[in-house]
């Protein structure tokens, strides 16, 4: 069997990417590896999303209602429980092997190949937590799985480690449950999580934050559960400062602290990858290195916001679409690099063969700035500048310049300059 363009994952990324590749005309085919659509948005039942696409704000599993309801009246057909395990390079496309509990192990050729796999969460074997190995250590992610899919309660007393977006609705939804959180702690002297988060999910609950702390100590009790951690304050060079222990007594600590793009499919294959995202380098048109191979969503850049999730997968479906038309890969490119004050960009190049007319760029500041002005230039020449008020590293910022501004010839810089 062969499609025109295969999509692996379908949760908001690969939904919007399928359903605007059909929207073009192709031939799509949707694999997900779990026993129903929406991804991570089935577990997130707080509300905050889709204020950008929709002007309306909607839960997660009703916000992936809406997008799964138009990808079942479009009748690309799909396959749940069903896992992408390999992915070949062939001269004319690809082979992906797929297994699923029902068909056994098999494959499929494509033209072109939409990577729409997600994030996976840093767990405690990343980080140093001097202390024993007990139960009731576990990732927020998880733990908002069993609370809100699977219905069970994970623990009474409870500390969180990392002020990501996952942990602040966590201590929310685990207070909201009649846990008692006792706080959470940041090793950064910033929050990671979205402004909001911090007011709606600590500030009004009265959950401490505790900023530039981690966790030193974790001690079990004879059972091997958690019987209580040890905090302390760090200093700049992220060392803990001695005397500034706090203990609590708890039973169950959440890890918030971090989330990598999933890109373990693309191992095999030599695609140029970015050490600062976690994942792949792309042109303008969410292609790797590797021609026809697409990524978009939380494998390309893990989003604070699904509404920018939609939207960059929608693009990236528009591109994939016309490159299995054209299967064009002259690649004259230029490097786009993130400047001073910036943590990343999307994309890495800007591939002017490229079928995509505007170069969406999307980055991350380094660090909190109150105001900033954002300058894009090639050598001497200053293409655009935009003040930004109030950046912070949670928040991805985003800006869209026709491709005819740029030269081919001179790397584009990015740099955040404080006002
Ligand atoms: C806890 C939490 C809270 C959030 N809160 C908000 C919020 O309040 N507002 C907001 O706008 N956004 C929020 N977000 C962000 C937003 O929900 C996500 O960025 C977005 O849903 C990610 O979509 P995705 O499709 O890229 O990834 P996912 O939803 O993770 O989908 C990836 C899919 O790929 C599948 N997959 C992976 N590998 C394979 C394989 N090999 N074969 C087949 N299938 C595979 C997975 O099973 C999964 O279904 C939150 C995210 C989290 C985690």
């Amino acid at each position: 069997m062969r499609k025109e363009i295969i999509v692996v994952g379908g949760g908001a990324s690969g939904l919007a990417a399928a359903l605007a590749a059909k929207k073009e005309g192709r031939d799509v085919l949707l694999i997900e590896r779990e026993d129903r659509l929406g991804g991570i948005l089935n577990q997130c039942i707080h509300n905050g999303f889709g204020l950008q696409v929709f002007k309306e704000e909607y839960t997660g599993p009703e916000y992936a209602d809406k997008y799964i309801q138009e990808f079942l009246q479009s009748d690309i057909p799909y396959y749940l429980d069903t896992t992408v395990t390999n992915v070949d390079k062939l001269d004319d496309g690809f082979e992906i092997t797929f297994s699923s509990t029902k068909t056994g192990m098999k494959k499929i050729q494509a033209d072109a190949l939409i990577m729409s796999t997600g994030c996976y969460e840093r767990t405690r074997g990343s980080i140093i937590m001097p202390g024993d190995r007990p139960y009731g250590v576990i990732t927020a992610g998880s733990a908002q799985r069993y609370l809100n899919i699977d219905g069970y309660m994970v623990g009474k007393n409870v500390f969180i480690l990392g002020s990501g977006d996952i942990g602040l609705i966590m201590a929310r939804r685990m207070h909201l449950e009649g846990a008692n959180v006792l706080g959470v702690a940041e090793l950064m002297p910033y929050s990671n999580g979205l402004t909001r988060n911090i007011v709606q999910c600590l500030n009004d609950f009265d959950i401490p934050l505790f900023l530039s702390h981690t966790v030193t100590q974790v001690n079990a009790n004879k059972n091997q559960r958690l019987e209580s951690i040890i905090i302390q304050q760090v200093d700049k060079s992220f060392k803990p400062i001695e005397g500034t222990e706090k203990k609590f007594e708890v039973d169950t600590l959440l890890l918030s602290i971090g989330l990598i793009p999933d890109i373990t499919l693309l191992d095999n294959l030599e695609v140029e990858k970015d050490n600062r995202t976690k994942s792949v380098k792309i042109n303008q048109s969410y292609q790797t290195s590797v021609p026809g191979i697409f990524i978009c969503g939380n494998s390309l850049q893990v989003h604070d916001l699904v509404d920018n999730v939609s939207l960059e997968s929608e693009r990236a479906g528009k591109c994939a679409s016309k490159y299995v038309l054209s299967k064009k890969i002259e690649r004259k490119t230029v490097n786009i690099i993130a400047g001073n004050n910036l943590l990343f960009v999307t994309p890495h190049y800007i591939d002017f063969a490229s079928e995509a007319k505007n170069v969406v760029f999307q980055f991350r500041s380094k660090t909190k700035i109150a105001k900033s002005m954002l300058k894009i230039s090639q050598k001497d020449n200053e293409i655009k500048s935009k003040r930004i008020n109030y950046v912070v590293p949670a928040e991805m910022e985003s800006i869209s310049i026709p491709l005819e501004e740029f030269n081919d010839l001179d790397d584009v810089v990015l740099d955040l300059e404080v006002l």
